[in-house]
C-alpha cells in the first residue's frame, strides 16, 4: 500500500513528483507529501488529504529542484495527520524518507533513539528510519554504511525513499517485502512503489530485489547489496502505453476498466489459442512442462477478487482438466501447517503481483519444492518473477481500486490452463470457439447499462443486500457481493443458494433484496425453487437471467439479461452487470469510487 515516487534529472522535481502521486493514488490517499533538495536544504511539505491538496498547498511555495521524494500515504501507525504524512526526518533535516510498509521493531528502536536524545515528531513507525541513519552518521559512517547498519537494525517489511542534504547527487532506494521500481531515463531516473507511475516517462523499469539498495544520480543507477557488492540487474521494456493509465471521456477508471472487458478478455487469450487448430499455447507455461504432466493436485492462492477467480478456477480445472483442486485465501494459508504431497501444483493469482499474503505462501511452497505457478498482470513483478512459471494476463494497467477488467482477464488465463492442462482434449475445440466469441457476448452486456444503471437508481435506498448463485456462480455472487461493498458500503452477502435455508433466509424482509444470478444451465432449476422461497418471504428479487428466459423473469422485480453460453464461461458474462450495477449504486450516493474509503489497490502490508 501507499505510493512511494522519486525523481533526479534535469527536469524540476515537484511536477514530476506530484504527477507519479497523483497515479498512485489509488494505493493510499488519506495524505500526501514530498522532500526537495532546494538550494542545498531539503524542503518538506506535507498535505492531509488528497494529492490534490498537497498540490493546491504547494501553489505559492517555491519548491525549485532536481532532486526529491514524495509519498501517498495509507496510514498505518498514526492517524492521517499532517504530522504522519511522509517525508519524515532526522533532527537535523539532513535526511528525508518516504516509507511503504511497517517497521515491526518500531518501538524499541524508538525507545533507544529517545534515550540518544533523538526528538520524534510523528506517531509512525517510519520515523526512526531518519533517525537511525543519523545515529549511524554521528559515529563517524559515510551514507552507504549508516544506510546499511539502518536496514540491518529494523524488521518489518519496507519500500524506501531517501535523500541526503550530503549526498545531492543521489538518490537512494532500498526494500524488503515492498515493491519499489526504479524507472530508467534519458538524463534522468525515476523510483516508484508500481510502474504505472512511470507511464508516459520511461518503458525502462528494474524491479529492485530483496536486501539491495540502489544508488541513483541522473545518468547512472547502481545496485548493491547489504554488503556493498554490485548487484545485477535486469531492465525490463514495459507495454502499458499512456492512453491506458488515462480515464480517457469516461468520469471513473473503474467505468472505463469495466467497458475494456471485451478487449481484455481478447487481448488475454490474443495469439493463445486457436478453436480451428484445437490449440492454445501458453508459452509462459511451457518451460515446465514435462513437470506439469505429473501434477495429481492443484491448490490456486490468492486474496480479494483474485481469490474469487481462484474459486471459479476449482470449477474449471475440476470439470475440464480432471484434477482435483482447492482454494485458499493466501493470507490463511500462509499459517496453516497443511502437509503437502508430490504432484502438487501451486497457481498464486495477484494483478499486481505483489500482494504481501500471496508472496508469503509462494515463498511457503517454493520451500516445499512444489511446482508454482502464476497468474500476474504486472509485467516483471516479484511474483511474476519468483513463480518457476506463469501466464501474464495482458490486462494493461487497472487504476480503479475495486478489481473489475483484471477479473475477467483471470477467469480467461484459468480457462486457458484449465485446456492446456488437460489430456482429453475430446471438448477443447468448443470450448476455444466459445472463448472466443465471449468479446462480443459481453459488448451486448454492456449496451445494456442503461437499464443496470435504473436498476442501481431504484436499489440505493436498500442498507442490505444477498447475492445467490450456484456453482460457477457461486464465486460470482461473493464477487458481485464484494464490488457493492468496496464501492458503495452498502452491506452485502454472497451465499451459495443452497446454504440459504442454513441461516441466512432469516434475514429475508421486504427491504431485504437479492440478486439472483440464474443463466440457464445445470442448476437452474435448483435456483427457481430457492428464489420461490425467498418471493414467499416478500424478498424483493432482481435476477441475472439468460436472454428469452421467461421462466426466471416471471420471478424477479426487475432481469438483466446475459447472452447464452457454456456454463463454465457463465461468470465472464454474469459478472459484468454486477460490477456495472455496484459502480452505478456507487456514483449514485455521491462517492469517489475510484478510491473507496479504507481501501488502497495493492496489499503489500499483512
Ligand atoms: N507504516 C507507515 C505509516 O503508517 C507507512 C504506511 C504506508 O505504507 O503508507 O505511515
Amino acid at each position: 500500500m501507499c505510493g512511494i515516487v522519486g525523481y533526479i534529472g534535469k527536469e524540476e522535481a515537484l511536477p514530476v513528483l506530484i504527477n507519479g502521486l497523483k497515479a498512485l493514488e489509488y494505493r493510499g490517499y488519506d495524505s500526501a507529501g514530498v522532500a526537495i533538495l532546494v538550494d542545498g536544504e531539503i524542503k518538506v511539505k506535507k498535505s492531509v488529504g488528497q494529492v490534490k491538496v498537497l498540490e493546491k498547498d504547494l501553489e505559492h511555495e517555491k519548491f525549485l529542484g532536481h532532486l526529491g521524494i514524495g509519498h501517498t500515504r495509507w496510514a498505518t501507525h498514526g492517524a492521517p495527520t499532517e504530522s504522519n504524512a511522509h517525508p519524515h526526518t532526522d533532527c537535523s533535516g539532513r535526511i528525508s524518507v518516504v516509507h511503504n510498509g511497517i517497521i515491526e521493531n518500531y518501538k524499541e528502536l524508538k525507545k533507544y533513539l529517545e534515550t540518544a536524545g533523538h526528538k520524534f515528531t510523528s506517531e509512525t513507525d517510519t520515523e526512526v528510519v531518519p533517525h537511525l541513519i543519523e545515529n549511524f552518521l554521528k559515529q563517524g559512517n559515510n551514507f552507504d554504511t549508516a544506510l546499511i547498519d539502518t536496514l540491518k537494525m529494523v524488521k518489518g517489511a519496507y519500500a524506501l525513499a531517501i535523500i541526503d542534504r550530503d549526498n545531492p547527487e543521489t538518490l537512494y532506494a532500498t526494500k524488503l517485502s515492498s515493491p519499489l521500481v526504479v524507472g530508467a531515463g534519458v538524463g534522468e531516473n525515476f523510483l516508484a512503489s508500481d510502474p504505472s507511475a512511470l507511464i508516459g516517462k520511461t518503458k525502462k523499469v528494474i524491479y529492485l530485489k530483496d536486501g539491495e539498495i540502489a544508488k541513483i544520480n541522473s545518468r547512472d543507477i547502481r545496485v548493491i547489496n547489504l554488503e556493498k557488492e554490485v548487484s545485477p540487474f535486469e531492465i525490463i521494456q514495459l507495454e502499458w502505453n499512456l492512453e491506458q493509465a488515462q480515464k480517457g471521456d469516461y468520469p471513473h477508471f473503474m467505468l472505463k476498466e469495466i467497458f475494456e472487458g471485451p478487449e481484455v478478455v481478447r487481448a488475454t487469450f490474443r495469439g493463445r489459442v486457436r478453436s480451428s487448430k484445437n490449440l492454445v499455447k501458453l508459452g509462459g507455461l511451457e518451460q515446465v512442462r514435462e513437470r506439469l504432466k505429473e501434477v495429481k493436485r492443484i491448490i490456486i492462492l490468492a486474496c480479494g477478487t483474485s481469490y474469487y477467480a481462484g474459486l471459479i478456477g476449482e470449477y474449471l480445472f475440476e470439470e475440464i482438466t480432471k484434477l482435483p483442486t482447492e482454494v485458499h485465501f493466501a493470507s490463511e494459508f500462509r499459517y496453516r501447517d497443511e502437509p503437502f504431497d508430490e504432484g502438487t501444483a501451486v497457481i498464486v493469482i495477484s494483478q499486481s503481483g505483489e500482494t504481501a499474503d500471496t508472496l508469503a505462501v509462494l515463498e511457503k511452497a517454493k520451500k516445499q519444492d512444489l511446482l508454482t505457478l502464476g497468474i500476474v498482470n504486472t509485467v516483471g513483478s516479484t511474483i511474476a518473477r519468483e513463480t518457476d512459471a506463469g501466464v501474464y494476463n495482458h490486462a494493461g494497467p487497472e487504476i480503479g481500486v475495486a478489481s473489475t477488467k483484471a477479473f475477467l482477464s483471470q477467469l480467461t488465463v484459468l480457462i486457458m490452463m484449465a485446456i492446456y492442462l488437460s489430456k482429453d482434449k475430446s471438448s477443447t475445440k468448443v470450448i476455444l470457439k466459445e472463448l472466443e466469441d465471449i468479446p462480443a457476448k459481453i459488448e451486448k452486456i454492456l449496451a445494456q447499462s442503461d437499464n443496470i444503471k435504473k436498476l442501481a437508481e431504484k436499489c440505493r435506498g436498500y442498507d442490505n443486500f444477498l447475492f445467490l448463485g450456484r456453482r460457477y456462480n457461486y464465486p460470482v455472487a461473493l464477487e458481485g457481493a464484494l464490488k457493492l461493498k468496496e464501492i458503495s458500503y452498502i452491506h452485502a452477502e454472497g451465499y451459495g443458494a443452497g446454504e440459504m435455508k442454513h441461516g441466512p433466509i432469516a434475514m429475508i424482509s421486504e427491504d431485504f433484496p437479492t440478486m439472483a444470478i440464474i443463466p440457464q444451465n445445470s442448476v437452474s432449476d435448483k435456483m427457481l425453487s430457492n428464489i420461490e422461497e425467498i418471493k414467499a418471504r416478500k424478498g424483493p428479487v432482481f435476477v441475472i437471467a439468460t436472454e428469452g428466459d421467461e421462466r426466471s423473469a416471471s420471478l424477479a422485480n426487475e432481469v438483466i439479461y446475459v447472452p447464452k453460453t457454456l456454463e463454465p464461461f457463465e461468470p465472464l458474462l454474469t459478472i459484468v452487470p454486477l460490477q456495472l450495477f455496484a459502480y452505478y449504486v456507487g456514483t449514485n450516493k455521491g462517492f469517489d469510487v475510484d478510491k473507496p474509503r479504507n481501501l488502497a489497490k495493492s496489499v503489500t502490508v499483512e
